[in-house]
């Protein structure tokens, strides 16, 4: 069997929903604006780094997405979100930054790794590269407000984060925050995961990998405000 970062993640947040997604195959068409354009705009940062226009791709992308009958956040619309996405891709060529050779081998980027005897764990991850000419792992992540910054360290605790850092043993990982706001932003969040929390990443890999062997899918809790996973559960 093959695990990945979401399917781990779905089941620490709840084993019944991980159950009803991947063993009884439950899938709703997910219609957010908010990660439809996150998807097209990764595309179009691709675009950046192969020197093709990213405006013309991310309107491509963002125009195949039109129909699907999308839902948008408050004071969201299919206008403004291609406008925010052009201002961002132009703030980002303007700060250069971030540097990726080779972007047909260092853009999304397919690892896999053995978990025990029968099981493989895979992981794409958006790109490695350097920012401010350091090496690192870089992922991309499209926001509507800013990520923080305080208290230090925080990005470090990041499980998808220390998830790739496990899987390609590469310590200095940066997050670019593309924040869509009225004035937009973008955000070089930078941290260095440690061996141990690597090493950590592994075990609980392994321990959620045996117990959904073990068919153990229990619901989770319940519902606590505001810790309320279950009123957005499909
Ligand atoms: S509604 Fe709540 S308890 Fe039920 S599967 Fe979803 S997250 Fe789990």
């Amino acid at each position: 069997m093959t695990y990945s970062y979401t399917q781990i993640s779905q089941y620490l947040t709840c084993p019944r929903r991980y159950r009803h997604r991947y063993l009884d195959g439950w899938k709703e068409k997910d219609t957010r604006a908010a990660m439809l354009f996150g998807r097209a705009f990764e595309r179009a940062l691709g675009a950046v780094f192969r020197r093709e226009d990213p405006g013309a791709v991310l309107f491509a992308e963002w125009s195949a997405c039109q129909s699907e009958g999308l839902n948008y956040s408050s004071g969201d619309s299919w206008d403004r979100m291609l406008q925010q996405g052009i201002m961002l891709l132009t703030r980002f060529c303007q700060d250069s930054r971030v540097r990726i050779t080779q972007p047909q081998r260092n853009l999304q980027i397919k690892f896999s790794r053995p978990v025990g005897d029968k099981n493989d764990f895979v992981a794409y991850i958006d790109a490695i590269g350097k920012l401010d000419g350091k090496r690192c792992l870089l992922e991309w992540k499209t926001s509507s407000s800013r990520y923080p910054e305080e208290p230090e360290g925080l990005l470090s605790l990041d499980p998808q984060l220390v998830c790739y850092s496990w899987m390609t043993g590469i310590a200095e990982v940066t997050q670019v925050v593309f924040v869509r706001k009225r004035l937009v932003e973008v955000q070089y969040l930078r941290t260095t995961i440690t061996d141990e929390q690597r090493e950590e990443f592994g075990s609980l890999v392994e321990g959620t990998i045996r117990r959904i062997e073990s068919a153990d899918f229990l619901p989770h809790s319940g519902i606590r405000f505001p810790q309320n996973p279950c009123s957005s559960c499909p």
